[in-house]
């Protein structure tokens, strides 16, 4: 038996072979030229996929250390204004606490588990504070686009136009770690600050790396922002940015595999591959309304990664035993949803046929188990 086992979950997700054999390049230095070629190289290729004119800042840490950089820089520690910090799972409230860990007044917009954030929700929280004598605007917002304990997609444009219309000043910081690269989202079309991703998921390359694009606006908040801190200084970043250097040393290695996945990625095209991903959510999402139910709120189900509600009660750990058995693993529920969920990632390199296969084993799985 191979010890390739084929992973179904959403984040490390599987990765291609010409990509792990584009890490064993020689190591060059990362003041030398030809680390500028390869950084100048990448840049154009990243914008692409984010959407954007603006930079894209590649960060040698996991997502998580973008979180605590969104924090620092676009947000001052003036109680008086603050972030509005919308949860709807376990990473949304995560990132929310990383705002309360580095001092900075938090609002918390919350709902269960499993429902969506909606625009009507974000609109009352603007209206509210717009309200309060003691309080200024909001300087930032942070949306989780794709939360990924529990398969929920928010409604990210409505609730960017509703932040542009009722609160045009606050900042718009969006974690799309579970969606970028495998979901549109336009960031200069709708007018974002921050957008940040991590390497393992829908970019289909080893953990390590996280990218952020950042716009002129929350670059110019940040110059004005006391204690943003070494590591994730965005006006630092900038500063090394403009000569295609880093501040510190880089993963140069996950940097070469970044180069060929993102001519892989285009190659494919971007429309083709966020088609792709549609597609293989729909098949999951059939599959699971047959043989058990959706977790997320009708009409707002990930199209990254699908949380399937155990309604048959089946043995989560040893369905995995059983997947494992035949090269492939998935995820159990996250956190306090483990055992009552179990959820299917659907994102980067996966093909159909991988899903089909998956789906087709979990099938004599449940046919086994009576
Ligand atoms: C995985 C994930 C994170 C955490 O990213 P790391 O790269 O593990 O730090 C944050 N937000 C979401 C939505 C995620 O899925």
């Amino acid at each position: 038996m191979s010890d390739h086992i084929k992973l179904f979950i959403p984040g490390p997700v599987e990765v291609r072979r010409p990509i792990l054999e584009a890490q064993a390049q020689w190591m060059i230095g990362h003041r030398g030229k030809p680390f500028e070629t390869l950084f100048a190289r990448i840049q154009p290729k990243l914008r692409q996929v984010f959407f954007t004119q603006s930079r894209v800042f590649i960060s040698t840490s996991s997502g998580t250390g973008l979180w605590e950089a969104a924090a620092r820089n676009c947000v001052s520690d003036d109680p008086a204004g603050g972030v509005l910090a919308t949860v709807c799972g376990a990473f949304s409230e995560r990132w929310a606490d990383v705002f309360e860990r580095n001092g900075k007044a938090t609002t918390w917009l919350r709902v269960p588990e499993g429902q969506a954030i909606k625009p009507e929700m974000v609109r009352e929280a603007l209206l509210a504070r717009a309200a309060d004598p003691n309080k200024r605007p909001f300087e930032a917002i942070a949306i989780v686009h794709n939360e990924t304990s529990c398969g929920v997609m928010n409604p990210l444009a409505e609730i960017v136009s509703v932040v542009k219309a009722l609160s045009p000043q606050t900042l718009i910081l969006v974690d799309a770690v579970s969606s970028l690269g495998g979901v549109k989202i336009d960031f200069d079309g709708l007018g974002l600050d921050v957008l940040l991703t991590s390497s393992q998921k829908c970019f289909g390359l080893p953990p390590g790396l996280a990218f952020a694009a950042v716009s002129d606006r929350a670059l110019a908040k940040a110059a004005t922002v006391k204690n943003r801190g070494y590591y994730f200084d965005f006006v630092e970043l900038e500063k090394f940015l403009q000569k295609n250097h880093t501040p510190a040393t880089p993963a140069i290695s996950l940097m070469f595999a970044l180069d060929r996945q993102l001519d892989d990625m285009l190659a494919e095209g971007l429309e083709g591959r966020f088609a792709r991903h549609a597609r293989m959510a729909q098949r999951v999402r059939e599959w699971a309304r047959r043989q058990f139910a959706l977790f997320a709120e009708p009409g707002y189900e990930s199209d990254t990664v699908t949380c399937v509600a155990n309604t048959r009660n089946i043995d989560v750990g040893a369905l995995n035993a059983f997947l494992a058995a035949r090269g492939m693993h998935i995820s159990d529920g996250y956190g306090a949803l483990k055992g009552k969920t179990f959820r299917i990632a659907h994102m980067a390199d996966t093909t159909e046929e991988e899903i089909q296969t998956l789906l087709d084993a979990i099938d004599a799985f449940l046919a086994q188990a009576g």
